[in-house]
């Protein structure tokens, strides 16, 4: 039985569906099996301690194409009524919101299985999970690198068998980039197309909820129960009138599709030379699927991050201006009350850590007067440039092709003390990002040393479905399938259960 946790999440639903297994043996082996590898990995902030009977034994509801008593992981970043939700801060330790994010309430009333809540970047603002306030997740491909960030915890859950689906969030590549690190699939639909209610704001233009999963399918799965209406976000586009896995069914002819590989982002200079090689093979088997590749070049390809960055400080230094040590977390109980300004000084300063710190002082910086028309407005006005660019492109081809990170998962420290190196490791997602296109990472082969490398698909805006069925297409002619690390396989096969 206990190999049933590395089957994808519709191949379990098989099962419940074929009275093989019920929902609450199943959450009691997940959690079982969740909480002995977990200190081997850290990918949780907090992890459920038993199935609590109210959820466990509600029967299996053989519903549309949705998820459905699926364990799933939920990044610490997004708001929970039962577990404390940190953001992967110190300033948030032990703040239990009044209320749930929408894709946690829609995941609830769905009967699926909340595991735990999963560690992070401090307000997801890094590439590897080492700024989490508390402690960095280990890759479990690997326990000497990093899983990649900022959802980190959430794409090493999804990888060790600790939930079958994860929630992350990405704004700049922290769904794909993890996901690519530790081998599973990571995707970004385009903004708005799930609710970002409850979502804690780093950079509120580009913030948006993403999917881990360990096939294509279980993402249109994902994107069927998530993909909502929601009159408590404005931004949310979600028309709940797709169904995703229908669509992907009936459409896996790639026949005649451009695929536009992005030159700037396959050059040796800026890429691992293995990640290049993993990419020709990878387009070398769409080739042979009859899609017809095509370069494409992005002349603004140097200014991606650093227009990044700048948007995201910014708005970044405004969102962290309500953490004062009064309404939440950090500092709230203390009496009597100091002086004001004293009490802000002392609560962010010891309660962020040195990478928000940074971004605060950088966003400030980049808004203040005499700043502002040579920073943050010339980013924006980039930023328009980009969208309209990359819509011109979409005129001539289907999708976009990159890596999805110029290298595999690096070592612990490797960059920690080195924040443009971090940053520069972002350099293929942020376009997605800034371009606001649906973005997937799909997991190719492993590296001499073993380690995952993902590739990158892109899609046009609001195409997310067409975007998945070409993913999926991909993955069933490159023959993928979930490959479970060795250290996890050898901990599950020594697991008395
Ligand atoms: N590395 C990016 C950053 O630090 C990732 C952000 C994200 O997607 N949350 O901003």
């Amino acid at each position: 039985m206990k190999h049933m946790l590395s089957l994808t999440a519709h191949e379990l639903m098989k099962l419940y569906a074929r009275s093989e297994l019920t929902p609450f043996e199943l959450f009691e082996l997940q959690l079982a099996f969740a909480r002995k590898i977990e200190p081997r990995i850290n990918s949780f902030l907090s992890l459920r301690s038993v199935v609590d009977e109210e959820v466990g034994k509600v029967p299996y509801k053989n519903a549309d194409n949705l998820l459905s008593s699926v364990p799933v992981s939920v990044k610490d970043i997004l708001a929970t009524k039962d577990f404390t939700t940190t953001a992967g801060s110190k300033i948030l330790e032990g703040y239990l919101p009044p209320y749930d994010a929408t894709v946690v309430s829609i995941l609830k009333e769905t009967n699926n299985f909340i595991v735990g809540k999963t560690n992070l970047d401090e307000f997801a603002m890094g590439s590897s999970t080492e700024n989490s306030g508390y402690y960095p997740t280990l890759n479990p491909w690997d326990t000497t690198r990093v899983p990649g960030g900022s959802s980190g915890g959430g794409a090493s859950s999804v990888a060790a068998l600790q939930a079958f689906v994860g929630l992350g969030t990405d704004t700049g590549g922290s769904v794909r980039q993890p996901a690519s690190f530790c081998g599973v699939f990571g995707f970004r639909p385009t903004y708005g197309m799930l609710s970002r209610f409850g979502l804690i704001a780093y950079a509120s233009s580009l913030d948006q909820v993403g999917i881990f999963t360990r096939d294509v399918l279980d993402i249109a799965y994902a994107m069927n129960t998530l993909s909502k209406p929601d009159p408590l976000d404005a931004t949310c586009i979600a028309t709940g009138d797709i169904d995703f896995v229908c669509f992907i069914e009936g459409n896996t002819n790639t026949e005649g599709l451009r695929l536009g590989v992005i030159s700037g982002l396959m050059n040796e200079q800026v890429i691992d030379a293995e990640v290049l090689e993993l990419c020709e093979e990878s387009l070398r088997i769409l080739a042979g699927a009859g899609v017809e590749i095509v370069s494409v070049e992005l002349p603004f390809i140097d200014y991606l991050l650093p227009c990044y960055y700048i948007l995201t400080s910014a708005e970044a230094s405004s969102n962290l201006a309500r953490y004062d040590g009064i309404r939440y977390g950090l500092g709230v109980d203390e009496a009597p009350r100091r002086n004001l300004k004293e009490q802000y000084y002392e609560v962010r300063g010891v309660g962020f850590g040195q990478e928000v710190k940074r971004r605060i002082l950088l966003g400030t910086y980049v808004l203040s007067a005499g700043y502002a028309e040579k920073y943050y407005n010339q980013a924006r006005q980039l930023r328009k440039i980009i969208v309209d660019s990359i819509d011109e492109i979409f005129g001539e081809v289907d999708f976009l092709f990159a890596p999805t990170s110029p290298t595999p998962a690096f070592k612990l420290g490797e960059k920690l003390d080195d924040p443009v190196k971090m940053w520069a490791s972002d350099v293929c997602v942020v376009l997605a990002n800034l371009a606001n296109i649906p973005s997937i990472s799909v997991p190719g082969w492993l590296n001499k040393e073993a380690l995952p490398v993902g590739i990158q698909f892109m899609g046009r805006r609001g195409e997310d479905a067409r975007l998945l069925a070409f993913a999926r297409a991909y993955e069933v002619s490159a023959s993928l399938r979930f490959r479970v690390p060795p250290m996890v396989e050898e901990a599950l096969n020594n697991f008395e259960y």
